[in-house]
């Protein structure tokens, strides 16, 4: 199964935080794309995020792999405080695709998928196509997905260095 996670943070050293989450999957890491500032999503005032797509090949199901993502969140001493507001590290699953090819989907409050909320985030597309230029998401080309959001948005989507 093919998975392609998004991961960002905006609390205390977010470029270690990321880090950890490409350690973690290294023996299963397909393509990471670079690590993009990017201003807050949702309307809570905070600090800018990082932001970084990976793209993973793993083999187990996808109740277990969220549960690995959720791991290296309380690994980073991650706390829920305010929805959409500051945190150390978040880990979302974008998409999970089966050894066919196919979108797994998944409707339960607890894994979502594809992630409901990926396709209005430029903070989520524009790293995915950097990893994966020929992304799909729900049989549209994410490069389309994108241009059909704020150009704003988009241009506020920056490429950073370490
Ligand atoms: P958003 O989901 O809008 O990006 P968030 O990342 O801030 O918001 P969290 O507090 O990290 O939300 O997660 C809330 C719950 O979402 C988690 O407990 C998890 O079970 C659930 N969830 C549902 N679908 C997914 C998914 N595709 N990836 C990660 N978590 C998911
Ligand atoms: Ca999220
Ligand atoms: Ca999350």
């Amino acid at each position: 199964m093919r998975a392609v996670l998004s991961i960002g943070s905006n609390m205390d050293d977010s470029w270690a935080y990321l880090d950890l989450v490409a350690a973690h999957f290294t023996d299963e890491l397909v393509n990471a794309s670079g690590v993009y500032s990017t201003p807050p999503w949702g309307g809570v005032e905070q600090d800018d995020f990082l932001n970084q797509a990976l793209i993973v090949e793993v083999t187990e199901g996808p109740l277990e792999l969220l549960r690995r993502c959720q791991a290296l969140e309380n690994e980073a001493s991650r706390s829920r405080e305010v929805r959409w507001g500051p945190r150390t590290l978040d880990v979302d699953i974008v998409q999970l695709i089966d050894d066919t090819g196919a979108e797994i989907t998944s409707d339960s409050e607890e894994l979502t998928l594809p992630h409901p909320r990926a396709r209005e985030r430029a903070f989520v597309l524009v790293p995915w196509l950097d990893a994966d230029p020929h992304a799909k998401l729900g049989g549209e080309a994410v490069v389309d997905i994108v241009d059909k959001l704020d150009r704003d948005e988009v241009e506020q989507i920056r490429l950073v260095e370490r």
